[in-house]
């Protein structure tokens, strides 16, 4: 727009100068939470300051969080009320090398904080995080829970991981908590919360909603032009939302004195695969409260058992597909592997809410014959092996057993052949990294004008 303006363009580029100038003058990158405060009965809101490399990151310097089913959340002690944000910010802070200062926080949590510093320093060896400055609190306060009569909490997004989670400890009665942040549609949000209150309301469990903007918290594109390349995957799915989710949930737990969260997590093979390990999240628990990353010695096929032949609940749907439409597309690679990971239960995928029949198994064949199958992961090609293992070898379960090509068909797929490694670095990414910060980073700020 300033190509016909040379004097706008001036202008521009001199305002930018100067504001690239005030940001480098300070010798330490910071980020401050200046100030907490309640701006309803239901919300959490912190005021923020940065300097240095970490103001690039920081989309807005007005955070709020909302629990719009809790009645009051005003008798909270700020030492958890801060919590939502520390879970997001500090991973950024240790990335970035940056100060963090929060005015209060709680004792246990704080004192717990180095060791999730080395998790990331486990999963993330290359961002070097392991020297990056410890959180700076300026009162820490020992919090004392009150007593609550709900043992736990359930992070749950309706996917195989925390269905099986969720019938894992159904005598618990685990508080159901989603979290809305900005990342699903309202008619997927939509669908989730009627499907959560109608599983809720038939097992007796109590449901809690988290509401945030959390999406526009941080610039995400730039956290990966930054890291993406020393993490393999993005910066959210290699390090942030694990923590992020977790620490989302301190107000609502601290209110009911709820004991333990359970966040469900896919099997790990790799004890070092950046995602959330235990080692890394459940070090991240407060006062009174204590994280779990549940199921990880679970392969998804053994959860797929659990969930099929589960005796409690006949209710459950399976929300797992990557596209943003309500339930699943039943086109999806992640569609495709859990209906065939049904099936090789025994069972007909249409009674877990994917609109399929018989003709699915022809889109499936010719899905993979077409070459369209993409595994970006290794864990996904093993994933694949296991269900052909399970496939029974005489009949496909009842409606799926007119085909009698398809069995052998699967069973000689190589699903190795369809693994890639990873999307080459894009020409953005390339030049991004070829220039020295912080000239890179005010050069990506400029273009985003
Ligand atoms: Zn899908």
């Amino acid at each position: 727009m300033y190509r016909y303006k040379p004097l706008s363009l001036i202008h521009f580029i001199s305002n930018n100068a100067l504001w690239f100038y005030e940001q480098t003058r300070y010798t330490m990158s910071e980020i401050c939470i200046d100030s907490i405060n309640r701006p309803d009965k239901k919300s959490i809101k912190i005021q923020l300051s940065s300097n240095g490399d970490a103001s690039y990151y920081l989309n807005k310097h007005t955070y709020t969080v909302k629990y719009p089913l809790l009645d009051d959340i005003s008798d909270i002690p700020d030492s958890i009320a801060i919590i939502p944000f520390v879970g997001t910010l500090q991973p950024v802070a240790w990335a970035t090398n940056s100060q963090f200062k929060v005015p209060i926080l709680d004792e246990k949590l704080n004192s717990n904080l180095r060791k999730v510093q080395m998790g990331y320093d486990t999963i993330l060896p290359d961002v070097n995080i392991r020297d990056a400055p410890s959180i700076e609190v300026n009162n820490i306060i020992e919090t004392r829970p009150p007593n609550g009569d709900v043992e736990s909490g359930l992070l749950f997004s309706g996917g195989v991981d925390s269905t099986a989670s969720y019938l894992g400890h159904f005598e618990e009665k685990p508080i159901l908590i989603a979290i809305k942040d900005g990342r699903l549609n309202e008619l997927k949000w939509n669908w989730r919360e009627q499907y959560l209150n109608k599983l809720a309301q038939k097992h007796g469990n109590k449901v809690e909603l988290i509401e945030c903007d959390h999406n526009n918290w941080l610039d995400y594109s730039l956290l990966n032009y930054r890291f993406g390349h020393l993490t393999n995957r993005s910066f959210w799915a290699a390090g942030m939302y694990g923590l992020a989710y977790t620490a989302l949930t301190a107000p609502l737990m601290y209110k009911y004195g709820a004991e333990r969260l359970y966040q469900a997590g896919g099997f790990l093979s790799d004890k070092t695969f950046p995602t959330n390990q235990p080692f890394l999240i459940e070090p991240f628990s407060w006062s009174g409260m204590e994280t779990k990353i549940d199921g990880v010695d679970q392969t998804r096929q053994e959860k797929i058992s659990i969930i099929s032949n589960n005796k409690v609940s006949d209710t459950v749907l399976i929300d797992t597909c990557t596209n943003d439409i309500p339930l699943s597309c039943c086109k999806c690679e992640k569609c495709f592997r859990t209906i065939l990971g049904f099936i090789a239960e025994g069972q007909d995928p249409s009674n877990y809410g994917f609109d399929a029949d018989f003709n699915m198994l022809d889109e499936f064949q010719q899905w993979v014959e077409s070459g369209r199958i993409h595994l970006k992961y290794n864990s996904s090609v093993r994933v694949w092996e296991e269900i052909q293992q399970r496939m029974g070898t005489e009949t496909l379960p009842h409606g799926y057993d007119r085909d009698n090509d398809f069995l052998p068909w699967f069973k000689k797929i190589d699903f190795g052949d369809f693994h890639r490694e990873r999307n080459k670095m894009s020409l953005k990414n390339k030049i991004f990294l070829s220039i020295p910060s912080p000239a890179n980073l005010f050069i990506y700020n400029l273009l985003r004008g």
